[in-house]
């Protein structure tokens, strides 16, 4: 069965070396904010071009801190998109923020940045802008928007590890940028994992309090914080996996490419391209009628093929967030037509092929 993301061939494909730091890790006696989380956030920082990165527990704690850190309380709101994970939604609730959903634009799923403007009022902190399924927004408006407005920009590059925008990487353009490094990410770790980079000094230092508990020092607090921290471990197989990461990305350009190029069906939209934009593609997301799509996904499964849909289920329809009023037509149109085909580093060439085939032969 070919899903439509497999970490686990990474692992194969990386096997001895990882095998070798978990190893080394173990026995160092050091599990804990080590030398490898240290080595992580300074490889990390190197391949984004950054000066700060700080290690955390998850993407969604990634958030959440960086939220903290530019002092979001009860009641701010935070203008983003609902076409997005559920994450980025549920970071901005936690710290009381109330998000202030922007629809998309049809043609790539990021937010309609033309929205932006009249969203913004006296509560408005800041924007937390998607780099949704690895291809980048059109973050320069929103630079723009947020520096005329004064309010923050936060990069959710959870999806984005390496994508380009006018050849700068997506992650240096905000105030602060956040990555998961869920397993199945362009960069992820064999449990769960985020990094949180940024140039600004103070957001550096206080994330790193945040981070542990508000300690200045050990057991020493200056502001009240938690334990959202990275583990030594998965530090440890992030800094094998961050050297294939332009390797791997790589391989998932070759792979959309011929998609693009060979996939020939009446039924389905490709996803479009832009010059200013260098995708990653995290997902290959196409579109289709919504009523053929449950056929179209069971007749691929018949060919061992196993898409996703990422999201079925748009965050303002979600239970929680229904308070959070919305008038969102594109995100709820194409809800119910996307459909991610299976797109991966160690994707093999005639499983590319079969794949195509069996797309294009849907009647
Ligand atoms: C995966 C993801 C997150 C959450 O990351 P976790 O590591 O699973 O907490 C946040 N935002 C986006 C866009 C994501 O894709």
């Amino acid at each position: 069965m070919l899903y439509f993301a497999n970490p686990k061939s990474e692992y194969i494909f990386l096997k001895k070396k990882i095998d070798k730091k978990i190893i080394k890790v173990l026995n160092s006696n050091s599990y804990i904010l080590g030398n490898e989380v240290k080595t992580f956030e300074k490889n990390f920082s190197n391949y984004l071009g950054i000066k700060y990165s700080i290690g955390v527990s998850s993407g969604t704690d990634a958030l959440i801190l960086s939220l903290k850190s530019l002092n979001i309380k009860a009641g701010d709101e935070i203008i983003t998109t609902s076409h997005t994970a559920y994450a980025t939604i549920a970071a901005i609730v936690e710290v009381g923020g109330i998000p202030k959903f922007i629809d998309i634009k049809e043609n790539d799923f990021t937010m309609d940045v033309s929205k932006v403007t009249s969203m913004i009022n006296k509560k408005t902190r800041g924007i937390i802008a998607v780099h949704i399924y690895g291809n980048p927004v059109d973050i320069e408006d929103l630079v723009k928007i947020s520096k005329k407005n004064k309010i923050f920009l936060i990069e959710d590059c959870s999806q984005a590890h390496g994508a380009e925008y006018k050849n700068k990487k997506v992650g240096t353009f905000g105030n602060v940028a956040c990555f998961s490094l869920y397993p199945t990410k362009n960069l992820g770790g064999f449990g769960d994992g985020g990094i949180i980079s940024t140039n600004d000094k103070s957001i550096y230092r206080k994330i790193k309090l945040l981070r542990e508990y508000g300690w200045k020092e050990k057991n020493k607090a200056i502001i009240h914080g938690i334990n959202n921290r990275l583990d030594e471990i998965q530090a440890g197989i992030l800094n094998v996996k961050i050297k294939f990461l332009d390797k791997f990305n790589k391989k998932r350009k070759i792979i959309a490419k011929k998609y693009l190029k060979e996939i020939k069906s009446k039924h389905l939209l490709l996803p479009e391209i832009n010059k200013n934009k260098k995708s990653v593609y995290h997902l290959f997301v196409v579109r289709i009628n919504k009523n053929l799509r449950s056929k179209f996904i069971n007749y691929l499964k018949t060919k061992n093929i196993t898409c996703g849909i990422h999201y079925p289920i748009p965050n303002h329809r979600q239970k929680p967030y229904l308070k959070f009023k919305s008038n969102l037509l594109i995100t709820e149109k194409i809800s119910k037509e996307i459909i991610s085909l299976p797109i991966y580093p160690m994707l093999k060439s005639n499983e590319i092929n079969s794949i195509i085939k069996s797309i294009n032969n849907f009647k």
